[in-house]
């Protein structure tokens, strides 16, 4: 079987994402009983471009950077998804990443594809002068391939809202125009309009889902207590709304190490903390840990919000949590997964955990193209009505079909891909 071997020939990737797609794909096509032409499509990207940047800094230096563009599949709308800028991001990660993008957009209900891209540079590394100057760079470099109606990109890790502030400007500065036709990019600043929520919507779309998981397995939120490892947009945002849902947060972890109070940790304080110092690191009425030690907290709920493949099966039999909310994209491995499903942890996968941030992008698109504005509540009330239907649409397919929540998650999402590839219609 030709299209079987695609999938299995990627593995031979160098990227833990891509790995653990594919494998989710390959399981998700085996229970759908995949005709292979069809498998063969969506296991490879529709379209992958690699370009090289070389902006003069205002240093005088030159950089060198190299940067990723993939649009996974369109079948459902335009290719939509973050820029991920990192120091060791490749393209085999972006791949990957676009293809949870697919998913994420098809499972969520929202009329956009799956596409991602990466700019291969530490954004910790530059000045916020030299900063501006790569992400412009890299948009006039990508800029024939991003548009309303083809690739729509959004913050993802290592970038931020005014850096989307940056990309908007860059496409509409080439044009010559105060604003562009329609939305070219989400995420972005509300005064350049960005809409109000975007950037909580990720922490607050993974709280929603993480109590509907707490109804459903009995646990009450207010005597919970949770672990929260990366203190970045994602993770901040949700342990502090997982705070004001009357929960504990008791260990939390950022890049600078990992901090504990079983009595549970004062978040507000800790955003203050985290805002002088740039890291949880040396915060008050907590002790010291690490990051690994965080993971396996005498917890109820874990929130892994940091990065790709942080629970293996070398860490996965010593976490105690009953509930994992995937706020990171693919935190988990998938003998990992297989493990933690044996001990019956409920796992909320990304593809629906994190699907807020992507949901209220696509608010802010609509919003965009009918010269809309729309309220923090309009918005707040819609992410959660979404992330509660969708969540209920994954779980009951879940009990019916005696899977997991990822299983019933991919399985929902790569159906509906499907079905919208026979409805175009299998001719060019
Ligand atoms: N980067 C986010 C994600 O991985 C958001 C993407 C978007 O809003 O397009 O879901």
């Amino acid at each position: 079987m030709i299209e079987q071997q695609s999938i299995e020939n990627k593995n031979t990737n160098n990227s833990d994402i891509l790995t653990t797609s594919l494998y989710n794909l390959r399981q998700s096509a085996g229970r759908l009983e995949l005709d292979d032409h069809i498998i063969a499509r969506i296991a490879e990207p529709k379209e992958k471009i690699e370009i090289t940047i070389d902006p003069i800094l205002s240093n005088g230096e030159t950089a060198h950077v190299k940067a990723f563009v993939v649009r996974h599949n369109d079948v459902l709308g335009p290719a939509k998804g973050g820029i991920r800028m990192t120091n060791s991001v490749t393209m085999d990660d972006i791949v990957g990443l676009s293809m949870e993008m697919t998913w994420k957009t098809s499972l969520i209900g929202v009329p956009f594809g799956g596409g991602k891209s990466g700019i291969r540079c530490d954004p910790a590394s530059l000045s916020p002068e030299a900063r501006e100057i790569i992400i412009r760079s890299f948009t006039r470099g990508i800029r024939r391939h991003i548009g309303p109606e083809i690739y729509i990109p959004a913050p993802d890790m290592g970038t931020n809202e005014e850096d989307m502030g940056h990309v908007r400007d860059c496409i509409a500065y080439s044009n010559g125009t105060s604003i562009t036709k329609g939305c070219f990019v989400t995420g972005k600043p509300v005064i350049l309009g960005g809409i109000v929520g975007r950037r909580e919507a990720t922490g607050k779309g993974v709280i929603f889902t993480t109590l509907a998981a707490c109804e459903k397995i009995g646990i009450d939120i207010t005597k919970a207590r949770i672990a929260v490892q990366g203190f970045g947009n994602v993770g901040m945002i949700a342990a502090a709304w997982a705070a004001k849902s009357g929960a504990s947060v008791i260990a939390v972890s950022d890049i600078t190490g990992g901090i504990i109070n079983e009595q549970g940790l004062d978040i507000d304080a800790l955003r203050e903390h985290v805002k002088e110092t740039s890291g949880v690191r040396g915060f008050q009425d907590a002790t010291e840990t690490t990051n690994n030690a965080v993971l396996d907290a005498p917890c109820d709920i874990l929130i892994p919000a940091a990065t790709q493949s942080q629970i293996t099966k070398t860490n996965a039999d010593k976490i105690k949590a009953k509930i994992i909310a995937e706020g990171a994209n693919s935190p988990i491995t998938p003998d990992a997964d297989e493990l933690l499903n044996r001990r019956g942890i409920f796992i909320i996968p990304d593809i629906l955990c994190n699907a807020g941030g992507v949901f209220v992008s696509f608010l802010e698109y609509t919003q965009e193209t009918q010269r809309e504005q729309m309220t923090y509540e309009q918005v707040e009330q819609r992410l959660r009505d979404r992330m509660v239907e969708k969540f209920d649409e994954v779980y009951n397919y879940s009990l019916e079909k005696h899977i997991t929540m990822r299983q019933a998650a991919m399985d929902i999402a790569v159906g509906k891909v499907v079905e919208g590839i026979y409805s175009r219609g299998l001719l060019p």
